[in-house]
């Protein structure tokens, strides 16, 4: 009897062998995704990180989560094999494990590398690199030749020093916590793009990861929020957003509406708790 064929799937090959992703030209999606459980279903979430390539100068924005370091400089030495210019700066949105965790490695594998953007208290956990950290401000631009990498308004953020980035030339909005949603991955949204993941209820996802990680949405009108970052996108001509844990978007008319109604709806929600709780047992 003859064995039966393995057919081998898109879900058989994990993410980390299908990144690089380039999402817009010189912009490249790079990392792993993260399975968490949640109310009895596995959500798949991402500590994305990104490398934006000028003719000069690398950006390599956010880390990944602290498990991600290998697979994040295995893509980046693979970019850098195909001839992308050499790392020279890393941007993270904020001081939070998933944004940041492998700053210390990036620093001491990239020696010629400097650390932007917020760089509060950084230097208390890594000293010997704090001749390598130069503070960004909104509107201050680094120069990567032929782009550029800004320091913009971080709408919805995470902490108070959060910083969102920009690349001038491809208009790709870098908003961290902004925009972040998880996917399914027996549903194959692994590695694929907001518009592609059809089956994807985007809504559905906002509001839960807004209700697992964004706490003060409960206590915020969310309209005024929507309201300002459609004045962001507009402002800045924003063509890709580039989330850190949602799937990157393309066509910002079409995606940015159904986020945000994700986020309008979890702010009418009470808070569940950010832990899976066991049943509470009857007295
Ligand atoms: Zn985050
Ligand atoms: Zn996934």
């Amino acid at each position: 009897m003859l064995d039966k064929p393995t057919i081998k799937s898109a879900l058989d090959i994990p993410v980390a062998q299908r990144m690089p992703r380039e999402i817009a030209p010189g912009v490249f999606w790079i990392g792993d995704c993260l399975a968490q459980r949640h109310k009895g279903k596995v959500y798949h979430g991402y500590n994305a990180a990104f490398l934006v390539t000028g003719t000069d100068a690398s950006i390599l924005i956010e880390t990944g989560h602290p498990k991600d370091f290998p697979v994040i400089e295995r893509h980046m030495n693979e970019l850098f094999g195909r001839g992308v210019a050499p790392l020279k700066y890393l941007f993270v949105t904020h001081q939070e494990t998933p944004h940041c965790g492998g700053l210390g490695r990036i620093l001491k594998t990239f020696p010629d590398s400097l650390l932007v953007g917020d760089v509060s208290d950084y230097h208390l956990a890594f000293p010997q690199y704090e001749h390598r950290m130069r503070a960004m401000q909104e509107g201050d631009a680094i120069d990567l030749g032929g782009r550029s990498f800004m320091a913009v308004e971080p709408v919805i953020r995470d902490l108070r020093t959060t910083w969102w980035g920009f690349d001038t030339k491809e208009r790709v909005l870098f908003p961290g916590d902004g925009f972040a949603y998880s996917h399914y991955h027996e549903d194959g949204h692994c590695g694929l793009v907001a518009e592609e993941a059809v089956s994807l209820d985007l809504p559905d996802v906002s509001s839960t990861f807004a209700d697992l990680a964004l706490f003060w949405t409960k206590f915020a009108d969310m309209n005024v929020y929507c309201d300002r970052l459609d004045h962001l996108i507009e402002r800045l001509g924003v063509k890709t957003i580039a989330p850190t844990h949602g799937l990157p978007i393309t066509d910002v008319k079409a995606t940015v509406p159904k986020v945000q109604a994700g986020l309008k709806a979890a702010a009418l929600m009470p808070e569940t708790g950010t832990n899976e709780k066991a049943p509470v047992p009857a007295a």
